[in-house]
């Protein structure tokens, strides 16, 4: 059933997204676009659609068919847990057994927006989204066409992102198209995410809260908010531990809880990625020339991933070469817009046929971390932080 082909309806909802039209032609264009993948939805088929973050691949809390088949159109591990979305702050409380102050205040100060809650689960969240946990995850998108998609749709659904599993994430619905087509029967297109990785993973289900996957929303982000509520936690330290949870070098293994689903190779294009090293641009530069020529690489594509100035170094430095295939984010260092675009970039090398690709590293702080978790993933390393 899951395998049959799909006539796969990729549904423009672009103009959404857009400030200037009224909230008349705004309501109506939101029921023509969105009523056929809500009903969809709701009615127990899989639906793409975007979110702030990157783009996801829904189902039904409730339609334990359409949950497997999630599983089965992404080839995910079954014991990777999926995060529940929801499109109003009422529609949490249902999905918990618990709701402490802190979850409280996190609901208000950074929902909608890239932070999921893992929370004791209700019983009406059932095994399969879980993988069998006793908690649940769940996340309220800030995005427009989202946000009315799931209202319309009015049940919780079960989402990871709409790709292949341990492919690079979409940030466009084109990358959706190429990954899922004929596999789902809509795919909504609300133009480019605005944050380009996936949302921070916070445990609030037993003692302090702890980052299981840093994502869009800052460490110093969620201390701050707790600060100004008076949030406290009888543990020692809780605040350093948490300011350190995300980053993986900083906390022992022992104290980390398990993140079901990190374990697995992650976000990697078909090329071997090499991170950048180096004290500077300069040695940087050295150290990726000092590679090339020690390698073989020079007789296959290899690509570069970084800032246009420091690409622009490199290919001065390399005159003559044409198997440099580049994707420059920006023209200078720029964490956000590396963010923005670093899956972009690996799907556009890989369809360049890139063997090797060269990433630009940056300082592992602020939205750096979740940039450099999924650069080390990439990369293989599945060490760092869990199981
Ligand atoms: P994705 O793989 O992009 O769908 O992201 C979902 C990730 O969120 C999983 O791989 C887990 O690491 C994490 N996650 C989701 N639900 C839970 C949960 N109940 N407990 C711990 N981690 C969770
Ligand atoms: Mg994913």
């Amino acid at each position: 059933m899951t395998n049959r082909i799909k006539k796969t309806q990729v549904i423009n909802a672009k103009p959404l997204v857009e400030h200037k039209i009224s909230k008349e032609e705004r309501d109506q264009l939101t029921e023509t676009l969105l009523t056929a993948p809500a009903t969809a939805l709701a009615n127990g088929e899989v639906v793409a659609f975007p979110t702030e973050t990157v783009y996801g691949l829904g189902a039904n809390i409730n339609c334990p068919e359409a949950v497997d088949e999630i599983f089965s159109i992404k080839g995910r591990p079954n014991d990777n847990p999926l995060i529940v979305h929801v499109g109003t702050k009422e529609a949490i409380k249902p999905l918990v057994q618990s709701f402490p102050e802190v979850a409280e205040v996190l609901v208000e100060e950074l929902m909608p927006g890239p932070l999921t809650l893992v929370l004791p689960r209700s019983d009406i969240v059932p095994d399969n989204v879980t993988a069998g946990l006793d908690t649940v995850g769940i996340r309220m998108p800030n995005h427009p066409v989202t946000r009315q998609l799931l209202i319309l749709a009015d049940v919780p659904v079960a989402a990871p992102s709409a790709n292949l599993s341990g492919k690079p994430s979409p940030t466009l619905a084109e990358h959706v198209v190429h990954d899922l087509q004929g596999k789902v029967n809509f795919i909504v297109d609300g133009g480019p995410c605005q944050v380009g990785v996936e949302s921070t993973v916070l445990d609030l289900s037993s003692g302090p809260p702890l980052i299981l996957r840093p994502g869009g929303v800052t460490a110093s982000s969620i201390l701050r908010c707790l600060e100004n509520h008076h949030i406290q936690f009888p543990q020692r330290d809780w605040q350093i531990r948490l300011l350190h949870s995300g980053s993986g070098y900083s906390v022992a293994d022992h104290e980390v809880p398990k993140s079901p689903g990190m374990k697995y190779r992650h976000y990697a294009p078909d090329g071997i990625v090499k991170i950048i090293e180096g004290n500077d641009r300069s040695e940087c530069i050295t150290n990726i020339l000092k590679f090339i020529n020690e390698s073989n690489i020079k007789d296959n594509f290899y690509g570069i991933f970084a800032n246009q100035e420091f690409i622009d170094e490199v290919k001065a430095r390399l005159p003559g070469e044409t198997n440099l295939i580049q994707y420059s984010y920006g023209p200078v260092p720029d964490i956000r817009k590396a963010t923005h675009e670093l899956f972009a970039g690996l799907r556009f090398l890989d369809e360049h046929s890139a063997k090797w690709i060269f990433v630009e590293t940056f300082p592992d702080q602020g939205i750096g971390t979740a940039y450099m978790n999924r650069l080390l993933k990439a990369s293989g390393d599945t060490s760092n932080r869990t199981e």
